[in-house]
Order: structure tokens, then sequence, then C-alpha cells
């Protein structure tokens, strides 16, 4: 049995062209699509199992990656986004047609992650963005449905792709938080 991931790890991660200068991030509606310029390269970017992330049709995980939110601007059709839950720490503009996340903002000053949007990097026209490094809150598709025995076969999956499998965020991650915490504690 294939595992499915996600379409654009499915037949391998593919690499970045380490030179992306960014570019433009298009919703999946044919009539006046949404249109998001992004500047410069991803980082971060990775597997996510996260029943709040956006996934395209049947994938089980989601790709994001973060960008400094000044390199986003909406270009495009603006007047299509709307905030999926306004009370989630992460806003998401999503697509009000077709439902494809745009971006993610962190308006709390205090979260650890203040300053970076979230997108999907699959939703540029151009490739050759920083692939994806790892994977991240893989358990989480269970409260998605995917039946716990599966879980075995995903992870060797991931291992295989080369993305290494976590049930939080990567260790770098998880440190840059804590560190983050212990500062403000301390503050
Ligand atoms: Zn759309
Ligand atoms: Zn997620």
């Amino acid at each position: 049995m294939t595992v499915h991931i996600h379409p654009s790890i499915d037949s391998g991660v593919k690499k970045g062209s380490g030179s992306f200068a960014g570019g433009t991030l298009v919703c999946k509606c044919k009539d006046r699509p949404v249109k998001v310029g992004i500047k410069g390269d991803v980082a971060h970017n990775h597997a996510c199992g996260c029943t709040k992330c956006w996934k395209p049709e049947g994938a089980a995980f989601s790709v994001v990656a973060v960008v400094p939110r000044d390199n986003v601007s909406v270009l495009e059709n603006g007047d299509k986004l709307q905030i999926v839950d306004t009370s989630a720490a992460i806003q998401r503009y999503a697509c009000k047609v077709c439902g494809t996340h745009m971006y993610g903002r962190i308006e709390n000053k205090g979260h650890p992650f203040y300053g970076l949007d979230f997108i999907h990097p699959e939703l540029f026209t151009e490739g050759g963005w920083s692939a994806p490094g790892f994977a991240a809150f893989v358990s989480s598709v269970i409260e998605s449905g995917v039946p716990p025995a599966e879980m075995d076969g995903i992870r060797s999956r991931f291992k295989e792709l080369g993305l290494e499998p976590y049930d939080c965020l990567s260790p770098p991650l998880m440190d840059a938080i804590a560190t983050h915490v212990a500062k403000s504690k301390a503050a």
C-alpha cells in the first residue's frame, strides 16, 4: 500500500534552488484567483499534521513554511479573503470561494513566532523554494481521521523521504519557543 503524505512530496522531496527570490501564491479559483506576493525564500518548510493547516484535496498533511510578515503582500482579489478563525493564535486568511489558505498571520506581539507569516509554498506559481526539512505534529493526523494503525507506515514513509517525523515541532523550533518563554519570564 502506498502511503500518501502530500502531492508535492509523494514522489520525492524536490530540493530548493538555493536562490529562490520569491514569487506569487495563487488560490485554486479559476475566476478571479487571490494572488499573494512573497519576497524572498521561505524558511522552516515542513510537512504538518495538525488539524488547523490547510491541506489540498485528499492529503493527510499540509506543507507549510514561514516568511517575514513584511515580505507578504496581497496583490489581487484580496476582497475574497477572510479569516478562518479570528480567535486562533494564527489568523489564517483563506479564499472564501475555494477555501485555500493564502497566509496565516500572528497579531499577538508576545507570541514566539510573531513577525512570521505561515504560507503553503505549493501555491507558488514558481519553483525552487526551500524544500521541506521535517514533519511536525505527525500524531495529530489521527484527530483528522487517519487510523492509528497507519501511523507506523506514515512515519517510515517520512523517513524514506528524508523528513524526520516529530509529534510536535522540530527540536530547533521547540528550543526557539522555550528560549522565548524563558526570556519573557526573565523580563
Ligand atoms: Zn480561491
Ligand atoms: Zn499545521
